[in-house]
């Protein structure tokens, strides 16, 4: 018999839970990517124009192993129903999503009259499996923390020696470039696909995991792990690099980090409107302030911390998590702009951009979400000076300040050697 394995956001070979149990069952395994237009015009170009390197690595290495990968275009359920039609396979093996896309992907592919059969792989540990008593989820990160470290982990999956393919399917092509989705085009975005995700993670763990604790924070010196596209495009999986890493010097620290992934996908498993509804209403009143909306987006607020980050994230599709809290603070606390305005042009340009991680995190630092402090106060300029003390970072994005020496970099307003084109700020940035 014949079974498929549909690929969704789980693109590598490495701790795969579907594809192994695929080929347990002994069955010939036809593991499926299909291109779903709807999908790619909402994600970010950043992301979609990884993708042909991705599956084309995803597929040598599969055919490698005797299979192959097969690629269509569609709608994912209504292509896998047709490849099952075709191949008389009866079963789709998957890994779990916490989206409404995923919930709708299984329900459409059970209503095609297929059997589902979903798998962990998607975070450390899945959604399901920590509950606090009396509720299906965890609304607080600190006691989730701890229901979560104590909870075992499932083994680290080898990736499989063979796949056998049923024959006489059509692989379909994998397009040589795809240009669709949000967002304009990072300059320098990162490599992406399984080896380079691998490559990351053991030059994380040799020389950059045992600074973490130290340095997480510290805007100028990015370091951190940069593996967040990698996880969410599953090019890595989040267990085995918290398996890898539990146990080394600074471990700890950067595993803290993989059990708020958790807890931000658990949350949203259990509140999937995530991305479009305040999870707590706390009766926040927003602005409309178009010019100042634009100002933010394009890294021109006139406070450099804030335009370092933007323009950061506009030129690598990326951000330093201290600017990514700075940038969303000023949005929502001090420009008082929606967070989804703000959360959505992350979500266009990011290209570890993520519904549960992207919303969930913004509507922490709104004060709609899971934070226990929702009125806690946040000065960027304060900010800046402790986490960027001699204005590294902001010289580095923003190219009008360049002459401003060491700490002056961030008060422009101060000083008359900036560059005339450098805008005056359009808010207060504090003191
Ligand atoms: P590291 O510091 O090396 O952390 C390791 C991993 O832990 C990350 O790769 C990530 O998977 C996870 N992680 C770390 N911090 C968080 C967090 N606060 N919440 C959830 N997971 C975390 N992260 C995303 O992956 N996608 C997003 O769309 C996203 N949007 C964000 C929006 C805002 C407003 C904020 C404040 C944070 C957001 N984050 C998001 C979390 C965090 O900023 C990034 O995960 C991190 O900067 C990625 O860099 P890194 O891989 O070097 O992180």
């Amino acid at each position: 018999a014949h079974t498929i394995v549909l690929f969704t956001q789980d693109l590598r070979l490495h701790d795969h839970p579907a594809l192994c149990a695929a080929l347990r069952s002994g069955d010939t395994v036809l593991p499926v990517f299909v291109l779903d237009p709807a999908l790619l015009r909402r994600s970010a170009r950043n992301r979609v124009r990884a993708l042909p390197g991705i599956l084309t690595e995803l597929r040598g290495g599969l055919r490698d192993r005797g299979g192959d990968l097969v690629v269509r275009r569609g709608d994912a359920a209504a292509e896998a129903a047709a490849l099952a039609k075709e191949t008389g396979a009866d079963t789709v093996h998957l890994t779990e999503g916490v989206t409404r896309t995923a919930a709708r992907r299984e329900e459409r592919l059970r209503g095609l009259g297929l059997d589902v059969v979903s798998h962990p792989g998607l975070t450390v540990v899945p959604p399901g499996d920590v509950t606090p008593a009396g509720g299906d989820h965890y609304k607080v990160f600190t006691p989730y923390l701890r229901a979560w470290e104590a909870h075992p982990w499932r083994a680290v999956l080898p990736a499989p020696e063979r796949v056998s393919l049923p024959g006489g399917v059509d692989p379909g092509e994998i397009p040589a470039e795809l240009d669709e989705g949000r967002g304009e085009t990072a300059e320098r975005p990162l490599r992406l696909g399984e080896e380079a995700a691998r490559h990351r993670l053991d030059a994380w763990l040799e020389s950059g995991l045992a600074h973490y604790a130290d340095r997480h924070d510290d805007l100028p010196a990015g370091a951190t792990s940069h593996l967040s596209a990698d996880l969410r495009l599953g090019c890595l999986s989040a267990l085995e690099a918290a398996s890898l890493a539990r146990d080394e010097p600074g471990g700890a620290e950067f595993v803290r980090q993989l059990a708020w992934r958790d807890f931000h996908h658990q949350v949203t498993a259990a509140f999937p409107d995530m991305a479009v509804r305040d999870y707590r209403p706390r009766g926040a009143r927003w602005r409309d302030d178009a010019a100042a909306l634009k100002a933010w987006k394009e890294g021109r607020t006139g406070v450099p911390v804030v335009d370092a980050g933007m323009r950061q994230l506009l030129s690598e599709g990326f951000m330093h998590n201290r600017a990514r809290m700075i940038t969303a603070a000023f949005l929502t606390r001090t420009l008082r702009i929606h967070w989804r305005a703000g959360a959505d042009h992350f979500a266009e340009h990011l290209l570890d951009g993520d519904v549960a991680d992207n919303y969930g995190n913004w509507q922490w630092v709104a004060g709609t979400g899971n934070d226990t402090r929702p009125n806690r106060s946040f000065n960027p300029l304060r900010q800046a000076r402790r986490f960027d003390p001699e204005g590294v970072y902001v010289r580095r994005y923003v190219a009008e300040l360049a002459d401003l020496p060491g700490k002056a970099a961030h008060t422009p307003w101060d000083s008359t050697a900036a560059d005339g084109d450098y805008p005056p700020p359009i808010a207060s940035p504090g003191s």
